[in-house]
């Protein structure tokens, strides 16, 4: 039985897999069992922030497990402590932290403080949470529900929970606020949706008008979160303060993890929310080291170099194809190229995958590139080499 005939036996099959055997990876580079390497401009779909095979992290997951996995919240957990009081000192703002397992769990966590603060705040308990039609929130009922694109409400997996309605654009949504909406949330790029940045000046009124009048910025950071923006959060980059902020990706450099940062910091008492694996040992040690590495990346300017080097290759091939493609979009190490039609995306991740170079499909007619954050410049030298050939080969 051949590894593909496994998994179409014993796995639920959720996923269009591609078969490729992946066995080891240093950085931004993989290597399959055959030996040939690719270019990882996906980090696992934003990730593997510190790369494949990150030496540190490693050592440090592997000398928590060797003493302590996994004890329970009913017990002090160092690493959570510390990773919480990290998180808040790299975010600057006056938060306290929950710490969930994936971006899908954090935004529940968030939907239940709007839901409470709702309840708290106003004489009628709001509860109703805006979010945008090309949004991506998660893939259980709620967030599902919450998730603004039609095709994730599909009926065979209703009913749905009541609490959420959608706008097209930022600028539909004050219209939209009645007296049972308690919140906004957002991503400050859409990632799933096409990576799209939202303008600046847009996303600041619309934090001031809710700041004004007690209703919640819910950011959905789970993909713009980490330095992946070029910040440690995208909302730092757009100079907002949210009253609630979810990350999750590319926190734990690939061990599962979610967290929701408020400054609602009294709204939960005990046993309003929980978690059994949430913030454990091994998730929060992982998620110190990639903090400490990415800081140090951050404050040598070796992530904006990357970002400007990245960004010009962007340029570049954008330029060189005006027949094939519309324009860059994103910031930071979370990018996109926009295609004239919808089948010219599938058609280059497949080219590009024969050359070595993984890339992302976003939205209708986006190819994405979500890089390890640590990225070097060769890699970005190799990738973007291996995309012209890729591209030359489509015509
Ligand atoms: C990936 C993603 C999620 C869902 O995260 P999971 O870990 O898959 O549950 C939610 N929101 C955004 C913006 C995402 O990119």
């Amino acid at each position: 039985m051949t590894l593909e005939e496994m998994d179409k036996q014993y796995v639920l099959q959720t996923y269009n897999r591609n078969y490729v055997n992946f066995k080891s990876g240093q950085n931004a580079t993989l290597f399959d069992e055959n030996g040939k390497d690719f270019i990882d401009f996906t980090s696992g779909i934003g990730v593997v922030s510190v790369g494949h095979g990150n030496g540190r992290v490693a050592d440090a997951i592997y000398n928590q497990v060797r003493n302590i996995t996994h004890i329970s919240n009913i017990f002090l957990i160092e690493p959570q402590a510390k990773l919480a009081k990290k998180m808040v000192e790299l975010s600057g703002f006056d938060m306290a932290v929950f710490f969930a397992n994936s971006g899908a769990e954090a935004n529940e966590g968030a939907i239940k403080i709007a839901r409470k603060y709702g309840q708290n705040r106003f004489k009628n308990k709001r509860y109703k949470v805006l979010t945008l039609e090309y949004s991506f929130h998660g893939r259980t009922i709620t967030t599902l529900k919450a998730t603004g694109q039609e095709s994730f409400h599909q009926n065979a997996f209703s009913p749905y929970p009541e609490g959420f309605a959608y706008k097209n654009q930022i600028k539909d949504i004050y219209s939209a606020i009645d007296d049972e909406t308690v919140g906004v949330m957002i991503e400050l790029v859409q990632g799933e949706g096409g990576v799209q940045a939202f303008d600046k000046k847009e996303i600041e009124e619309l934090a001031a008008f809710l700041q004004k009048n007690d209703l919640l910025f819910m950011v959905d950071e789970v993909q713009t979160g980490v330095f992946r923006s070029g910040e440690f959060l995208a909302s730092k980059f757009y100079d907002i303060e949210p009253d609630i902020i979810t990350l999750a990706k590319g926190l734990a450099g690939g061990v599962p993890i979610g967290a929701v940062m408020t400054k609602h910091k009294d709204i939960f008492t005990y046993g309003d929310h929980g978690s059994t694996f949430g913030g454990n040992f091994l998730s929060t040690r992982a998620g110190l080291e990639v903090l400490d590495i990415l800081e140090d990346f951050y404050k040598d300017g070796f992530l904006r170099n990357s970002i400007d080097y990245f960004d010009d290759k962007l340029k570049k091939i954008v330029e060189n194809h005006p027949n094939l493609f519309l324009n860059k979009t994103g910031l930071g190490l979370m990018r996109g190229i926009q295609c004239k039609e919808g089948d010219i995306v599938s058609k280059t991740i497949k080219a590009s995958f024969d050359e070595g170079l993984l890339v992302l499909k976003a939205g209708r007619n986006t190819i994405r590139f979500l890089p390890p954050l640590t990225i070097t410049k060769d890699e970005i030298n190799e990738g973007f080499a291996r995309f012209e050939k890729a591209l030359d080969k489509l015509k």
